[in-house]
């Protein structure tokens, strides 16, 4: 594309034809605030911060979507522009719930720093509606607080584009306008799937998943109880970033001292349940494939998929494995195996799971997700609720040592550390299945099509004269995209792969925040997906059937992969839902 020449601040500068001055700012290391815009989701110039002179132009002009041309020349930084500024943050305010005191993003909130930035004094210079607190709850796993939003409309693009569900939008209009949903249901009254990639994107405290750290401490507090805690492939190679450490930060080591200083009587690893999950799953695939069952099997390790698929495309329940969540699978086995093996009362085990995801809160409350009676899982947090239970401990993160888990179910292999990628839980299951359809150890490895964090990826293997058709396909539209297909005989896969949210559990929707200018201009989830692929290389057991572990709890316990008990522990039932 030609490039056009343009002057920014005075300085000379050549840029692509057809960028906007918010890009061409950002070739010349000029930085201009936003808060509404995000790339390619939210370009809708609506919160004016982003606001810039050119010269004969009539008036400032929104830098997000305003496109350079020839000889334009731009000013960014000017006292007329600071003043815009400071004003329409003042002007925000006024209608804001101003308590950054106690605020859940106190410290972490976008339009808190920009009006530290721009100076603001007087939070109250311009009277509001001063709205009070106005909170929906309905939904299983998140608050929704009215008072704080600001109107950005980036969870509206978020909840739409990404995730092809549209469940929240502006209702009513004029000073009257509030994100919600249609006919101002709650949340949970309508078709969410608890993804909360829409807490993800939310520059302040109006969205915000809900605590359970309060039941976590009162278990580590309680004399009585065995309390185990297991910790997803994802939080590893994010939990850092809320401690400042650079986005792509392997803390698996630090994570784990850090559970250990918090109390917790045993630290586990969701690796483990990986594996046990890459058992039964490659069984299932294998048998729907030798014996005619429903195809393509489709995974079903992420809970917003899940909850997607019983809303939006019921007819597929079939498809889906019946395999329960490396999550659920964990509580299961602790509170039936773990716990006669240990002679410990299963109703004295408190297990706690830390979690990338927002809807792994909504999957330990489904219906059959009780092994031995009572739930497998009794509480879920995010990797932000682990910091923030770190933070008060006064723990030294960054400084704390290297540990490693406990045993046995902290034993776990490359194959389920990658999991937490798109891409991760077919490369694992590939890894497992060649060996099994050959019957020869040492089959390959890396399955390097379907790796990467492209919304769809497709395949083919052919193994012991067997083709397999695989798709891999993360974020809901383009899930959408890959079930279409398959519905109507476009494709024909045997194996898919699908994850709620885009990139895979390295992007759920319970992961560190990070500010709008990082999305626009760091591949997050591809620096986080690097941390579990080179974890993954650095371990010595790569496949899952290689777990030790595992292959205990088969002997002992489950008998073989698929069992009947295995299906009695391991296995679930799926709902269909309404759609509206
Ligand atoms: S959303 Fe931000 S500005 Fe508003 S109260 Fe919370 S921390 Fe303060
Ligand atoms: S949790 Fe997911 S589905 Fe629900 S409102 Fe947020 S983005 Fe939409
Ligand atoms: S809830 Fe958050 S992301 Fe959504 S419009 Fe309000 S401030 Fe923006």
């Amino acid at each position: 594309m030609a490039n056009v020449n343009i002057k920014i601040n005075g300085m000379p500068l050549s840029v692509p034809q057809g960028s906007t001055i918010l890009e061409a700012a950002r070739i010349a290391g000029i930085r201009i605030p936003t808060l509404c815009y995000l790339k390619d989701i939210n370009e809708i110039g609506a919160c004016r911060i982003c606001l810039v002179e050119v010269k004969g132009a009539r008036g400032p002009v929104a830098a997000c979507v305003y496109p350079v041309n020839e000889g334009m020349e731009v000013f960014t930084n000017t006292p007329k522009i600071q003043k815009n500024r400071k004003t329409e943050l003042e002007l925000i305010l006024s209608n804001h719930r101003r308590e950054c005191l106690s605020c859940v993003r106190s410290g972490d909130c976008e339009l808190q720093a920009l009006c530290r930035e721009y100076g603001v004094e007087d939070e109250t210079r311009f009277a509001g509606a001063n709205p009070v607190e106005d909170i929906d709850d309905t939904s299983p796993h998140m608050i929704r607080d009215n008072s704080k939003c600001i109107l950005c409309r980036r969870c509206v693009a978020v909840c739409r584009q990404y995730q092809d569900c549209g469940v929240i939008g502006p209702n009513e209009r004029g000073f009257a306008t509030h994100i919600g949903c249609a006919f101002d249901q709650g949340l949970g009254e309508v078709a969410c799937v608890s993804c909360g990639q829409c807490i993800n994107v939310c520059l302040v405290g109006a969205l915000y998943e809900k605590d359970g750290t309060a039941k976590v401490w009162e278990a580590l507090a309680d004399p009585t109880k065995h309390v185990v805690v297991q910790t997803a492939p994802a939080v590893r190679a994010a939990l850092g970033e809320a401690f400042g450490m650079p986005i792509g930060t392997d803390v698996e080591g630090k994570m784990v001292a850090s559970l250990r200083r918090l109390g917790f009587d045993k630290v586990f690893d969701t690796n483990f349940s990986a594996d046990l999950t890459i058992m039964e799953e490659a069984t299932e695939l294998l048998e729907r494939v030798k014996n005619g069952g429903t195809l393509p099997l489709i995974t079903s390790c992420s809970p917003g998929w899940i909850k997607y698929c019983e809303h939006y495309y019921p007819e597929m329940i079939p498809n889906l494995s019946s395999c329960k969540s490396p999550q659920q699978m964990f509580g299961a086995i602790t509170k039936t195996w773990y716990a006669k093996k240990n002679e410990i009362d299963p109703k004295n085990i408190f297990s706690v799971s830390v979690m990338p995801c927002t809807a792994k809160k909504f999957e330990n409350t489904r219906d059959d997700q009780s092994a031995a009676g009572i739930p497998d899982v009794d509480v879920t947090i995010t990797t932000r609720e682990l910091a923030a239970m770190i933070k008060r401990a006064g723990l030294d993160f960054v400084n704390l040592p290297d540990e490693q888990f406990d045993n046995p179910l902290g034993e776990g292999t490359g194959a389920a550390v990658i999991f937490g990628a798109t891409g991760g839980v077919m490369e694992a299951a590939l890894r497992t299945a060649v060996e099994w359809i050959t019957g020869e150890a040492g089959g390959p490895i890396e399955f390097n099509d379907v790796r990467g964090t492209e919304g769809i990826k497709e395949a083919a293997y052919t193994v012991g004269g067997l083709t397999v058709n695989v798709a891999v396909a993360s974020g809901l539209a383009n899930v959408r995209k890959v079930i279409e297909m398959i519905k109507s005989g476009e494709k024909n896969y045997q194996f898919v792969e699908f994850m709620a949210c885009p990139g895979g559990c390295v992007n759920g929707g319970g992961q560190p925040h990070q500010p709008g200018e990082v999305h626009n201009t760091v591949d997050i989830r591809g620096e986080r997906a690097k941390v579990l692929y080179s974890n993954d290389a650095a371990r010595e057991l790569r496949r899952s059937h290689e777990n030790p572990v595992v292959k205990a709890i088969y002997d002992e316990y489950l008998e073989k992969p698929g069992s009947h008990l295995a299906h009695e522990i391991l296995h679930t039932s799926y709902v269909a839902r309404k759609k509206y």
